[in-house]
């Protein structure tokens, strides 16, 4: 710091000196000029001539002369003329004062240590004058007492110890001036280049490192983006403090594991992104499978039992065909088409993706319209009782028909929706429908029918949820019990107690809720049962794997034996084939949903 200080006095110094030395020499010439018609002794005259010659010297080697000659120098030119007149003329010349100057120059110019060796030398200087004139009884000496000798001899050590304590006092306060003005830099660039929780770069000081390792002619790497999926859920569920311990120990796996050439980021909440360079695909392979097996056996975080679960994406950067911040865009479209068509694995970018995402966006163009024109219609598929083939109820199914002809499957709208926050207004035009629907529902499926809705996370917990049902069955005239709301195991990241808020007002209306596609989600089975729910739909992957698989089996005998024992109602979904029936009524399950019974179908409208 003190050294930084230094130079930078040193650099100033240096580009002053350029302009004093010229001034200088014209000082003293002028001087010699004046000495020499004024009564003062011709020495003078030659001694300012010797001063401007040497200034002369030093002007013409500038550089190659140090800044500490150049002070030194400049510093000891007073003194000598100082010395002289002093000799010459005592207190009546200008000899102290010239000395006093050089000490000033000395305590502004060099170093504290350097310029108290000077100050002492000036005052060892005056003693040595002082005997020198008593010794050789100088004319002028006669007239000064020694009183005054050491009177003036005090003033002038004051007057270097006032100096030196005052410049000693600016130079401290520039000093913590200056340390401060650093740290809050450091801090400043903290702020704007670092995560804060993490300790690791951010998005802006990645893409900068990454300019610059391209400027630096690096001619080949990847972009690797991480993006954490299930952070929200981990969040919801173990609570942000262990979804941050996730994400500091992610960035701590990374920062652990050197490779050469590696930058990592995190470039948004739950995404971070890594730079590797001079490595094969092949390589990257290896590394990425490495770092998957590091990751799975990292995550140990206090008592969660969830594993992290990530999209990953990359992009090849080659110097030849594109420019970094393109590899950047690359890697990251990568990630938005695995995020949209939850892909896992190492998605490596595409051309396609781009298409892909275009046309994502003309579609999100006509979905809007969909909504404002409600250009949805309702299909119903049947749920039956195998044991007795009876209609047990109806899952109500949107179908979006494009004014042009077409489709558009609800698993690409719905999720489209959702992005769009559009959640309540679809949900409210699918309601509607459905209450219209339900007087017709009763002559084709049979009187009170039961009828499920799928109703998404954000819906749900909207504040005017609830009043909204609520007034729809009074004006439609239908009774609660025949409605049962269908919610995903999604909804927990909403936090348990705030979502059984709500389902316990869906009860009050005697409506009730099953939880769809049970199984599939993140949530363990122990968080699951603690929602206020009815009924467990059993996911069609499970139901695929019946019978060709001993665990899939096992594990769901537990859970219908689960479910029986706390009173669950069970629902199999997506059963295709007689087999899969004949195996979930012997495992005890028996209300049937699949194409095995029927598939979702319009409702006749003459
Ligand atoms: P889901 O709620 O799990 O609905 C069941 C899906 O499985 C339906 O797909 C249904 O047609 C299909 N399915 C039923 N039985 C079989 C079978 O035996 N084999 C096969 N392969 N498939 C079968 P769909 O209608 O395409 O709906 C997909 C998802 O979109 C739904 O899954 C649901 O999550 C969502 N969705 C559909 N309609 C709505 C809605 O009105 N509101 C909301 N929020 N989501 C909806
Ligand atoms: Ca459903
Ligand atoms: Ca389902």
């Amino acid at each position: 710091m003190i050294n930084k200080y230094d130079n930078m006095i040193r650099k100033k110094i240096e580009e002053t000196f350029d302009l004093i030395i010229p001034v200088g020499i014209v000082v003293a010439l002028v001087s010699a000029i004046a000495i020499y018609f004024s009564p003062v002794p011709k020495k003078f005259v030659i001694i300012d001539i010797i001063i401007s010659f040497i200034l002369l010297i030093i002007i013409s080697l500038k550089k190659r002369i140090s800044t500490e000659i150049k002070a030194m120098v400049t510093i000891s030119m007073p003194i000598i003329v100082g010395v002289l007149s002093f000799v010459d003329g005592g207190f009546n010349s200008s000899g102290i004062i010239l000395i006093l100057l050089s000490n000033l120059i000395s305590v502004l110019l060099l170093t504290k240590v350097k310029s108290i060796i000077v100050s002492l030398f000036s005052s060892g200087l005056f003693i040595v004058l002082w005997i020198n004139a008593k010794l050789y009884n100088k004319g002028w000496v006669i007239h000064v007492r020694d009183a005054e000798w050491i009177i003036h001899f005090v003033v002038f050590l004051l007057v270097l110890i006032t100096m030196q304590g005052l410049v000693a006092t600016i130079r401290k306060y520039i000093h913590s001036n200056i340390e401060m003005i650093e740290k809050s830099a450091e801090i400043t660039y903290k702020i704007a280049y670092y995560d804060e929780l993490t300790g690791v770069p951010n998005q802006k000081l990645f893409k900068k490192q990454l300019a610059e390792r391209a400027s630096n002619g690096v001619e080949q790497g990847y972009i690797i983006f991480y993006n954490l999926k299930n952070l929200n859920l981990i969040n919801s569920i173990y609570g942000e403090t262990i979804g941050n311990k996730v994400l500091v120990q992610w960035a701590n796996i990374f920062s652990d594991i050197k490779k050469e050439s590696k930058l990592l980021a995190r470039t948004s909440g739950n995404e971070f992104a890594i730079w590797i360079e001079k490595v094969s695909e092949k390589e990257l392979m290896e590394w990425l499978h490495y770092m998957n097996k590091v990751f799975k056996n990292s995550f140990l975080v206090q008592n969660m039992d969830k594993e992290v679960e990530f999209y990953i994406s990359y992009a090849c950067y080659d110097k030849r065909d594109i420019n970094i911040e393109e590899c950047y865009q690359r890697a990251s479209i990568a990630l938005t088409y695995a995020k949209k068509n939850n892909k896992s694995g190492f998605i490596e970018y595409d051309k396609s993706f781009e298409e892909i995402i275009r046309n994502d966006e003309e579609i999100k163009k006509l979905l809007q319209n969909a909504l404002a024109s409600e250009e949805f219609e309702m299909y119903y598929q049947k749920k039956v009782d195998a044991r007795t083939n009876e209609i047990y109820g109806v899952e109500a199914l949107a179908r979006w028909i494009l004014p042009v002809g077409g489709r558009i499957g609800p698993n690409i709208f719905i999720p489209m929706i959702e992005r769009m926050d559009k959640s309540i207004v679809f949900g409210e035009i699918i309601v509607k429908k459905i209450f219209t629907d339900y007087k017709r529902l009763c002559i084709k499926y049979g009187k009170e029918i039961k009828v499920s809705i799928n109703i998404s996370p954000s819906h749900l917990m909207s504040p005017g949820f609830v009043s909204y049902l609520s007034e729809m069955i009074d004006v439609y005239e239908i009774k609660g019990e025949n409605i049962i709301i269908e919610i995903t195991e999604e909804v927990i990241i909403e936090g348990i107690d705030k979502v059984n808020e709500i389902l316990k007002k869906i009860h009050e209306l005697g409506m009730r809720i099953s939880i769809d596609d049970f199984g599939t989600g993140y949530s363990s089975f122990s968080y699951l049962i603690k929602l206020d729910v009815d009924e467990l739909k059993i996911d069609k992957s499970f139901i695929d794997q019946l019978g060709e698989n001993d665990k899939i089996n096992t594990l769901l005998e537990g859970i219908i034996y689960i479910a029986k024992g706390l009173d669950f109602n069970l629902i199999a979904e997506g059963v295709e084939t007689r087999e899969q029936c004949v195996n979930l009524v012997q495992l005890g399950c028996f209300i049937i949903q699949g194409y095995h019974f029927s598939k979702p179908e319009a409702l006749d409208r003459n």
